[in-house]
This record gives structure tokens, C-alpha cells and sequence, in this order.
């Protein structure tokens, strides 16, 4: 049996181990036990624009915030922070925004990048830029994931609460898009996922588009079944000749992320009636055209975002809404 003095000097020298073999490897992440957190009460300056918790103990709320900020924030993540270092970062700035892109796979083709750059330019028009600011980051993965809804691995996923767009190794292929026509694949993936971020910019624009050309199923039989159960919702295409690629008949959100590949690349494709309403609500403002700036870093260049200064939160009791009045 080791002494735990041992056992630390043989888990210093795994450590040296691995780091030899990978030097860089994972040295750089900032952990969620760096970040500083500070639970304010009513007295702070800062009380009213500290997040909110409910908690009903001071270790709680700790253990609350510290997920809330591991939810939004990719690199305080294992699934990343396993990764190791990205290959390459391109820091794109589009006017006065910046969208960092982590690359975790193979260093990115001069295509790639003009694909990227196009398809940035054409997310710009959309809402007068509100929809390119709900993303920070894209990342590249270098691992494949299943879509069970289209049986193929998925190409990307929206940004979600990260605000980070991730690409699948089947996502940055430079072949053509398939699912629509005369549209190349990256740029065309990176439009569609923006595009699922389109619930925070403008849900009018969403509401129309379902009550135009989506249908209730109100019959849970005739609702489709997925890994052997029904679906608990279910909306269908009213027409789906009128939508622009089978992927786009799935879902009415699918429909518009698809939809918008079509508008902003290949309008000749998409439906008239869905052009004009993509048109009217989204583009119809007529904004200059923004610089857009592509720097690119590798190696001991490329550097990992991180939370800066201290994080305040405030707690409350998780049953207050419960408590009578
Ligand atoms: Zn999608």
C-alpha cells in the first residue's frame, strides 16, 4: 500500500507524464473553480443587476450559480476542456461585433474561411444584425453526432444558452449543401444554425410563419413516434411541396432555418409566399454593409475565452412563491 505522500508524488508525475506527451494539453482552460462568485445581499451597489438564484442555503446557491455559469459557458465544460487546445481560432469582426470560431479539428481551408466570411455577411442583413448577435462563439467539433430525427449525424446545433454554434465534422465537408440546391455545404449549415436563434430576435416573425404554413396535430395518434414513442407535440406542413428541402418538413423551426439558406443564398429555390414573408419581416431594412475582418491565430496564439472579475448572484429561497401571502 502507498502513503498518501506517495500517492501525491505518483499523481504529480501522471500529471508530468501527461503533459509531456501533450505539452499543451488542457493547460489553459479556465476551471469554474477559478471564477470568482460572490453572493450580494441588498446593501451591494450591484444587488439589482446580480444574477438571481433560488437556493435555500448559502451551499445551494453556490452550487447553483456555479452550474448556471457552467450551462452558458462551453469552456468551463468537460466535453471541451477534454478536447485540448483548438487547433486555430478565428477572431471574425463584423463593425463593432466579434465572433470568435474554436477550431477542434483539421486547420480550416481558405474556402472554409470564405464560406465563413459569406455567410457572417448574409446573417448581418437579417433583422438589422440582431440575429448574428446572439452568437459569440462557433466551434468546430472533431467528433460526429446521430440526429435521430434525420437518421444521418448532425452537420451543426444552434447556439442555444452558450450563444456557441457547433459544426460537426459532417458540417465544414466542401461538398455541396444536398438538401437544397446551388448552396455549398459549410456556408449553408452556418446560416441554418443562426438561423435557430431566430426565437430570441423575432417571434412575431416565428408566429406568423407557423399560423401561415404550419398545422396543430391535435390527434396524438397520427402524431409521429420517435425511438418508439409519440411525439408530445406535433405541428405539420400545411403544403410540404412548399417546403424548400425534406429536412425543412420535420419541423416548423426547421423549416425557417432552411428557408433562410434559401433566402439569403438561392431565393430562385424557396417558395414565393415564404420569400415574401422572409423579405418583408426580416430584410426589408436595407442596412451599409459592414466590414468584416478575419484574423486568424494558431498554436500558443490562440487564446481560450474567460470569465473576467467576479460573478455576483443574489439567492432566494426556493419556496418563496409557495409561501402564503
Ligand atoms: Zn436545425
Amino acid at each position: 500500500m502507498s502513503s498518501p505522500c506517495t500517492r501525491r508524488v505518483l499523481r504529480h508525475q501522471l500529471i508530468k507524464m501527461k503533459n509531456l506527451e501533450n505539452p499543451e494539453q488542457n493547460l489553459r482552460y479556465q476551471t469554474i473553480d477559478d471564477v470568482k462568485i460572490k453572493r450580494v445581499s441588498e446593501d451591494d451597489p450591484d444587488f439589482d443587476s446580480a444574477i438571481d438564484i433560488f437556493a435555500d442555503d448559502d451551499n445551494e446557491a453556490e452550487l447553483e450559480i456555479k452550474k448556471k455559469l457552467i450551462a452558458e459557458n462551453w469552456w468551463l465544460q468537460p466535453e471541451w476542456q477534454e478536447k485540448g487546445e483548438p487547433q486555430e481560432q478565428i477572431d471574425v469582426t463584423i463593425g463593432d461585433y466579434k465572433i470568435s470560431v474554436y477550431n477542434f479539428g483539421e486547420l480550416l481551408a481558405e474556402q472554409h474561411l470564405e464560406e465563413l466570411k459569406s455567410a457572417i455577411e448574409n446573417i448581418s442583413k437579417v433583422a438589422e444584425g440582431k440575429l448574428l448577435k446572439q452568437v459569440k462563439y462557433i466551434l468546430i467539433s472533431n467528433v460526429s453526432k446521430f440526429n435521430p430525427q434525420s437518421e444521418e449525424n448532425f452537420r451543426g446545433q444552434g447556439a442555444g444558452e452558450m450563444q456557441a454554434i457547433e459544426i460537426f465534422p459532417e458540417g465544414r465537408e466542401l461538398v455541396p449543401y444536398g438538401r437544397i440546391e446551388g448552396v455549398s455545404n459549410f456556408e449553408s449549415i452556418l446560416i441554418h444554425e443562426f438561423s435557430h436563434s431566430m426565437r430570441k430576435v423575432d417571434m412575431d416573425f416565428i408566429n406568423a410563419w407557423q399560423k401561415k404554413f404550419w398545422k396543430y396535430i391535435k390527434d396524438v395518434d397520427k402524431r409521429r413516434k420517435m425511438n418508439g414513442v409519440r411525439y408530445a407535440f406535433q405541428q405539420d406542413p400545411v403544403d410540404p411541396q412548399k417546403c424548400v428541402s425534406k429536412y425543412a418538413q420535420t419541423t416548423s423551426d426547421e423549416d425557417i432555418c432552411e428557408s433562410m439558406v434559401a433566402a439569403l443564398i438561392n431565393p430562385e429555390v424557396l417558395d414565393n409566399e415564404k420569400l415574401e414573408l422572409t423579405s418583408k419581416k426580416l430584410l426589408s431594412v436595407k442596412k451599409n454593409v459592414l466590414q468584416i475582418q478575419l484574423a486568424k491565430k494558431s498554436g500558443q496564439e490562440v487564446k481560450l475565452p474567460e470569465i473576467d472579475g467576479q460573478i455576483k448572484y443574489k439567492a432566494e429561497p426556493s419556496g418563496i412563491m409557495f409561501k402564503p401571502l
